[in-house]
């Protein structure tokens, strides 16, 4: 156990993104009171010297390492300098910083594509790196391997406290729900949303319908995040998933069920699957005492409020250029 106390410096990196924010608010519920948060304009993450100094000057000693630049399969695929270099180069820069600066703790986040493509399912942290990666994803999960691998290294040589977990896919507020970059959650929503205010009677859903995937509400990746930050110490990265799957075909259904029901769904095989099949096995993170209490369709909802909100009273949202008329 590892007590941290309430007024510790906490330094959330990439706060402004979907996970971010998220445990913003969770250590904000929590009574932490001493939150730190870099703006772009502020520090670019991906510059040694900015984050050096930063990092000298606020004194954080604990860190959730949560910056990145992320995307969908199509932004993946079109972007793979962005993906690769940002990625590699934030991780980098931060987790050297944590340790001239002598930070206590650092969680760092990774993700489910970093397991090769046609790897056994559930998928277990021990298979990492025994196969080819999916080539949709690819720059993203060798930036984020290299990230464990320097967490590992930096723990080995120098002794830091550095953990990290690999989340499945995530969704909920403060998503990007951009059609070219984002994931499909957040994608099927907006179609599904927008198919019903022009009074259209089908969406189109990208591939065949048959890939399966894990997805994990951002509150509770939150949760998990601050859970491991206080529970977990070893040098072997930890999934963080529901352990539940459904087809692309049953989340169109079940996010038509919610946001326009009766609508009829239309599958595109011409655009790419990716990864048939990605699910983590987090039975080491349930013997640690942890699991998700968001299901798929109450998170589906709960989502698609937060977004007629967010429309209705003409927040940004990440996506949506223009707020459109409420309602
Ligand atoms: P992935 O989990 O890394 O493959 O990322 P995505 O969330 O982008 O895609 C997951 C699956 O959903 C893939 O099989 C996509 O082809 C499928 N999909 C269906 N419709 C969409 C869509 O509108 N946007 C995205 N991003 N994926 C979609």
């Amino acid at each position: 156990m590892f007590d941290i106390p309430g007024d510790a410096r906490i330094y959330v990196a990439g706060h402004r993104g979907l996970v971010g924010s998220a445990i913003v608010r969770r250590l904000a519920r929590e009574g932490f009171t001493n939150l730190l948060t870099t703006g772009r304009e502020e520090v670019d993450l991906r510059n040694q010297a900015e984050v050096e100094a930063w990092f000298a000057a606020a004194r954080p000693e604990y860190v959730f390492l949560v910056a990145g630049t992320v995307g969908g399969i199509l932004a993946n695929s079109t972007r793979p300098a962005e993906f690769l270099y940002d990625n590699l180069m934030i991780h980098a820069t931060v987790v050297h910083a944590a340790w001239r600066t002598g930070v206590r703790r650092l969680l760092y986040l990774g993700s489910s594509c970093i397991y090769p493509r046609l790897t056994a399912q559930p998928m277990r942290e021990e298979q990492l790196l025994t196969g080819p990666l999916e080539p949709t994803n690819e720059p993203y999960a060798v930036a984020k391997i290299a990230g464990i691998r320097l967490c590992q290294a930096y723990r080995r040589q120098y002794g830091c406290d550095f953990i990290s977990a690999m989340p499945t896919n995530l969704y909920g507020p403060g998503d990007n729900f951009d059609l070219a970059s984002s994931h499909v959650l957040p994608a099927l929503i907006r179609r599904f949303h927008e198919a019903q205010a022009a009074g259209a009677s089908e969406v189109v859903v990208w591939g065949t319908g048959a890939p399966r995937r894990e997805f994990l509400h951002v509150d509770d990746l939150a949760d998990a995040c601050l859970f491991l930050m206080r529970r977990y110490d070893g040098a072997e990265h930890l999934n963080v998933g529901t352990g539940e799957e459904v087809t692309i075909r049953e989340l169109a259904e079940a996010v038509r069920d919610a946001v326009a029901p009766g609508l009829a769904i239309r599958f595109d095989p011409e655009k790419p699957d990716g990864m048939p099949r990605k699910l983590l096995d987090v039975s080491r993170l349930h013997a640690l005492g942890w699991r998700h209490t968001i299901g798929l369709r109450e998170g589906i909802a709960t989502t698609y409020a937060w977004l007629r909100d967010a429309l209705a009273r003409g927040e940004p949202v990440r996506g949506f250029a223009v707020p459109p008329a409420a309602g």
